[in-house]
């Protein structure tokens, strides 16, 4: 089972400090969404493909067309927090009032409800019981924001998707897998060491699994973003091999069947997954 994912935002909205937590410059800066995202689904509708696509709620409110192109595409539209702030960084009444808007903001544009969530720079861990109990009362029942071979809590993460409970409710979680390279934990399947590792490295890491969840952003497909960055080591980040993405897409896509994460739900066993309460 591989699920193809994407996270769509703009190339500011990372983790840089001049940008982070300071939305009052994004509506200044140049925009390169709409024409990235535009590259991404028509590679999809090409293939005839369908992905998870978590928006940003800034994105859907400022770029409305593109969201309503994602779903008249017949995508699965997710949700993705409203101003991109890491877990830790917002307090529980924060958390709950960005992740309303963010809902609200995507239902509102798409007609569509929304029941999927992935938290910016994969934060879910931090507070986890009550993130994940105001996750289920604003209407979350499939959450993408744990990388395996991390813990939750004290529990480990695990490889496939499972069940996080606490008290009587459930969220199904379906993680992104990591490798360890020189003690780090490293994303092989997406965004920037998927553009770097050679195609038949990140091949044979798939291969090796039943379950894999791929990620991508909009900038991961643009080869000028760098232009906007004055930083000399972002600016190499932002543009080392991103004409590799769309390629090496393309070879998977003849090497795998891709799903979004509503269409792999309904070939999962829940009743036979790890479950971890908290
Ligand atoms: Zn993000």
């Amino acid at each position: 089972m591989h699920i193809l994912s994407f996270d769509i935002e703009d190339w500011f909205h990372t983790f840089n400090r001049k940008y982070y937590n300071n939305p009052g410059l994004w509506k200044s800066l140049p925009s390169t969404v709409e024409k990235n995202t535009g590259i991404i689904l028509d590679f999809l509708k090409k293939h005839n493909i369908k992905a998870t696509f978590f928006c940003l709620g800034w994105i859907t409110e400022t770029h409305q067309s593109i969201i309503k192109k994602i779903s008249r595409q017949g995508h699965h539209i997710a949700a993705h927090s409203y101003l991109h702030n890491k877990r830790e960084d917002l307090s529980k009444k924060s958390f709950y009032s960005d992740t309303e808007r963010n809902i609200k903001t995507l239902e509102d544009i798409t007609g569509e409800k929304v029941n999927t969530f992935r938290a910016p720079g994969f934060s879910l861990n931090h507070n986890a019981k009550n993130t994940i109990e105001t996750l289920y009362k604003l209407g979350i029942r499939y959450d993408s924001s744990l990388k395996s071979g991390f813990y939750l809590n004290d529990k480990k993460i695990p490889d496939n998707p499972f069940l996080i409970k606490t008290n009587n409710i459930s969220i199904k979680e379906f993680p992104i897998h990591t490798f360890s390279f020189l003690n780090k934990k490293i994303i092989y399947s997406g965004s920037g060491y998927f553009r770097v590792l050679p195609y038949n490295f990140i091949k044979n890491k798939i291969m090796a699994k039943e379950y894999e969840m791929l990620y991508f952003h909009p900038r991961d497909f643009d080869n000028s973003v760098h232009k906007y960055i004055n930083n000399p080591l972002l600016k190499l980040k932002y543009r080392f091999r991103t004409s590799s993405t769309l390629n090496k897409l393309k070879f998977f896509s003849k090497d795998f069947n891709f799903l979004s994460i509503e269409e792999a739900d309904k070939s999962i066993n829940w009743e036979k997954a790890e479950k971890i309460v908290l």
